[in-house]
This record gives C-alpha cells, sequence and structure tokens, in this order.
C-alpha cells in the first residue's frame, strides 16, 4: 500500500510543534510496511492532486493572512478531494481557515475555504486568550480521550453542518462556552489541540489513517504498534492537564 501526505504551507504554520502530526502519521503509516510520500507544498505552488491526506498546521494571525488567499484559490481541488475521500486535517489558524471565515483581532474578515460549517472570530487584543492544556472525549468512534494543548484568541462556533470533534473535559476548546471542541465532517477535521496532537493520541492518528487509506483499499486492517511511549505521553499530559491551573 502506499500513501501520499501533502503538508501546506509548513514555513509559515507551524505553531508548537505541529509539524510533528506529519512525523506521526509518516511513521506509523511506514512502520506497517505503507509506503509513504510527503509533498510539502508552499506559497504559489500547485497542489499535488494525488493527496490522500491534506494536512494544515496552526499560524498566528499574520501567517493565517498571508495563507488566507493561497487556500481560498486551492478551494475546489480541496473540495474535491475531500468528495473522493482524501482526509484534511486542521489545526487552529488552520482548523479557523477550513471554515466559512475568520475575522482576526484587528478586524479584518478572511473568507475561509468553507469545507467546514464553523466560523471564527477574534474578539480583539484586549480580551483573554484561551490557552493551556486540554483533556476531551472525542466524538470518533473508537478514539476515546484526546489530550492536547490550546493557544488561541479566535471564537469558533458550529453551524448544524459540522460536529464538534471533541467534548472538552478541561480547557476552552472551540470558544470556552459551550463545551466543544474542534469540528468534523466526513472526511475533513478540524481541532484547536497542538502539543503536537497526533503523536500522544495515537488511535486518533490511526483513524485518520485507515480513513486516508480507504479511498485506494477499501477498508483495511492496521496492524497494532507498540504504543507504550505514546500512552505514556497521553496518561502525563492528562495528568498536567488535571493540576488546578
Ligand atoms: N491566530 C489564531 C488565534 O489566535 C490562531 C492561533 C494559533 O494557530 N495558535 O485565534
Amino acid at each position: 500500500m502506499e500513501l501520499v501526505l501533502v503538508h501546506l504551507f509548513p514555513d509559515l504554520l507551524n505553531l508548537y510543534g505541529d509539524r510533528g502530526n506529519l512525523i506521526a502519521l509518516r511513521e506509523r503509516a511506514r512502520r506497517r510496511g505503507i509506503r509513504v510520500t510527503v509533498r510539502q507544498v508552499r506559497l504559489e505552488e500547485p497542489l499535488p492532486r494525488d493527496g490522500d491526506l491534506f494536512l494544515v498546521g496552526g499560524g498566528e494571525d499574520r501567517q493565517q493572512t498571508l495563507v488566507a488567499q493561497a487556500l481560498r484559490g486551492s478551494t475546489g481541488q480541496l473540495r474535491s478531494a475531500a468528495q473522493s475521500g482524501a482526509v484534511v486535517f486542521a489545526v487552529c489558524g488552520g482548523y479557523q481557515l477550513l471554515g466559512h471565515a475568520y475575522r482576526t483581532a484587528e478586524g479584518q474578515e478572511l473568507s475561509g475555504v468553507g469545507l467546514l460549517d464553523v466560523v471564527t472570530e477574534h474578539p480583539g487584543h484586549n480580551t483573554r486568550r484561551l490557552v493551556g492544556d486540554v483533556v476531551a472525549t472525542c466524538t470518533v468512534p473508537g478514539v476515546g480521550e484526546l489530550v492536547g494543548f490550546e493557544n488561541h484568541g479566535g471564537r469558533t462556533r458550529l453551524g448544524p453542518g459540522a460536529r464538534p470533534l471533541a467534548t472538552v473535559r478541561v480547557g476552552f476548546g472551540n470558544n470556552g462556552e459551550d463545551g466543544t471542541e474542534g469540528a468534523w465532517c466526513g472526511t475533513v477535521f478540524g481541532t484547536y489541540l497542538h502539543g503536537p496532537v497526533l503523536p500522544k493520541n495515537p488511535r486518533f492518528a490511526d483513524y485518520l489513517l485507515r480513513l486516508a487509506l480507504r479511498r485506494r483499499y477499501g477498508d483495511v486492517h492496521l496492524q497494532s504498534l507498540d504504543d507504550r511511549a505514546e500512552e505514556a505521553a497521553h496518561a502525563a499530559a492528562a495528568a498536567r492537564a488535571r493540576v488546578p491551573r
């Protein structure tokens, strides 16, 4: 089996180790004997047509402003990739841009690609950022508990076309009010969790891998891996999150 991972704007969107998500997916696939190709897409470069899984990291308002237009230019291609079963996975600033729109701290309106039915507004520099460790229960079947770290000013609200990726047990999540974290719809996922999130949440990483393999190979069985280090990292992050702030 083979898998093409596409990393969008790796030089601009890579907060808090988000590149680790790519490494986790690549290594978990390779350890199962899957041949992995990684394609990096920078500004002005076209999106490859053979991507099975597209990754978008987090970035602050300045980087988001730089990539928003390029991302919008790829909307049609990203949408048809997702419709054909490719996975799109975005973190924080990237997640905000997968939605309909993001209003920055300065009040600038950035149109998103609209792959997720969410809208984000940053209430301005004088409002509290939503920062800290997160423990959440994932709504994706079989994934269970997610742990990660969030740091965002934007408040995201979900429309009826998006499901929360998780419900927050510790932390703020999408907006600090409705108890939701992230969003998903079909094969498109957005989360506020950095850390990076996938190394510490191997069941979620494997869910995304299986989903990405499905469009070429149908339902595949992924052999289990020795995840003792990943589970220990997960447990340590969960324990730290539960220490009162
Ligand atoms: N600029 C966005 C915000 O503060 C995203 C930040 C991030 O990607 N960590 O809401």
